[in-house]
């Protein structure tokens, strides 16, 4: 079958959740994709901040074949080595104490949610809790993740939500005090926000609300499933700052590709949350996952990606601005690390599109935003060959 009659079936197959890019993609190379037809791609999205290493590390494909035909999956009431190694290396790369796995993102809010709810409940016995979200914020599909997204327009048709939830707004810390009640059992933000537009919570805000938490018992939770792994120059975007949160979640390059996640909490919150038939998965941390996991976080330290991101990443930054200065129609650059984005005065769908067909794989965040979230193995080669398709795919 050729493109077009792949994409035509899948059209008629697939539920219509996404408006797809009309490119079938094959197979990858480092930081290149390739299509059915053969055409090459430069990447900087990398399947949306997943693919760390790019595509087709050896090491990592090794490690996984090599956990396949010894085993797959095997049930949580049971231990495996993988999981046993996996979580002490992220133990170790997070300062967090307590893991549990899950298959995705959105699940890792669900358990984080979850833990929260029981451990205020285990203090006072009620069931009215409530939870402190950001506007703009993005933190799944699933509906205990969606009632704490800021986005009311994901909401709208699937509510009601789960309850309890107040809104504040992201650096506005008087806008959290306005909606703290001696109800509130945690507050619940991305340290840099991903889907909402590329802004990253300030310093002083994240002291404030976590002073705030800790005056009043208040779990702080910071979504780290797209900024954590060593994006912003940090394996997690708040050990920049003299803070721990009180639960963490992470996904996206956890795994590089094989679908994974995990919420993280301290040795306090473990002890008094989720129990023995609180929380379950029958995939989460099976030896597959975290055999990835495992490889991921070796292959982070054997090749040094942060420092990586802490060389490409201002260099990104740089070239960025110099082009948002060259550009009336590009208002502001924002972000950190290999976590960028460029706003436009219009919708930059166009643009995304002709970038594509110039080779240049790019996404949005929202209509207006560029969002530049490439492999954390590019260079500033890499940087360079994107700016010239992105210039050219503007001026055109
Ligand atoms: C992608 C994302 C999620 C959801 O992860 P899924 O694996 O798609 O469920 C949650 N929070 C943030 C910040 C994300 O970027």
């Amino acid at each position: 079958m050729n493109m077009q009659e792949y994409i035509e079936e899948a059209e008629s197959a697939l539920l219509h959740t996404y408006n797809r890019y009309q490119i079938v993609f094959d197979r990858g190379e480092g930081v290149y994709l390739y299509d059915i037809e053969g055409k090459k791609y430069l990447d900087f999205v990398a399947g949306i901040a997943v693919f760390a290493f790019g595509y087709h590390n050896e090491e990592y494909n090794d490690a996984l074949k090599a956990q396949i035909d010894k085993l797959i999956h095997t049930s949580n009431y049971y231990y495996n080595v993988p999981a046993v190694n996996a979580a002490r290396k992220l133990k170790e790369v997070s300062g967090m104490d307590r893991v549990f796995f899950t298959n995705s993102g959105a699940e890792a809010i669900e358990g984080a949610i979850k833990a929260a709810r029981k451990y205020a409940y285990l203090k006072d016995g009620r069931t009215d809790h409530e939870i402190i979200a950001m506007n703009h914020s993005f933190h799944g599909r699933t509906m205990g993740a969606l009632s704490v997204t800021g986005n009311p327009k994901y909401r709208e048709a699937f509510e009601p939500m789960i309850g309890n939830i107040r809104f504040a707004d992201l650096n506005d810390m008087e806008s959290v005090r306005r909606q703290v009640t001696d109800k509130t059992c945690a507050i619940i933000m991305e340290t840099v926000q991903g889907e909402g537009g590329l802004v990253p919570a300030g310093e002083s805000f994240l002291r404030e609300v976590k002073e705030l938490c800790e005056e009043r018992d208040i779990l702080l939770i910071l979504d780290e499933i797209q900024c954590g792994m060593g994006r912003t120059g940090y394996m997690y975007a708040w050990q920049r700052y003299d803070i721990r949160p009180d639960i963490m979640t992470t996904a996206k390059a956890l795994g590089c590709g094989v679908p994974v996640g995990a919420f993280l909490m301290t040795e306090k919150v473990g002890r008094n949350s989720l129990a023995a038939g609180d929380h379950g998965t029958t995939y989460g941390g099976n030896p597959l996952a975290c055999a990835a996991i495992e490889k991921v976080l070796d292959l982070f330290e054997k090749n040094h990606i942060i420092e990586n991101v802490r060389e490409v990443g201002p260099y990104l930054e740089q070239r960025l601005e110099e082009l948002k200065n060259r550009c009336e129609f590009i208002t502001e650059r924002r972000g950190t690390g290999l976590m960028q984005g460029l706003v436009f005065e219009h919708s930059v769908a166009d643009i995304i599109c002709h970038a594509l067909e110039d080779g240049l794989v790019l996404i949005n965040a929202g209509t207006n935003i560029i969002r530049f979230v490439p492999p954390l193995i590019v260079s500033k080669e890499n940087v360079d060959e994107m700016i010239t398709i992105l210039e050219r795919s503007i001026r055109s």
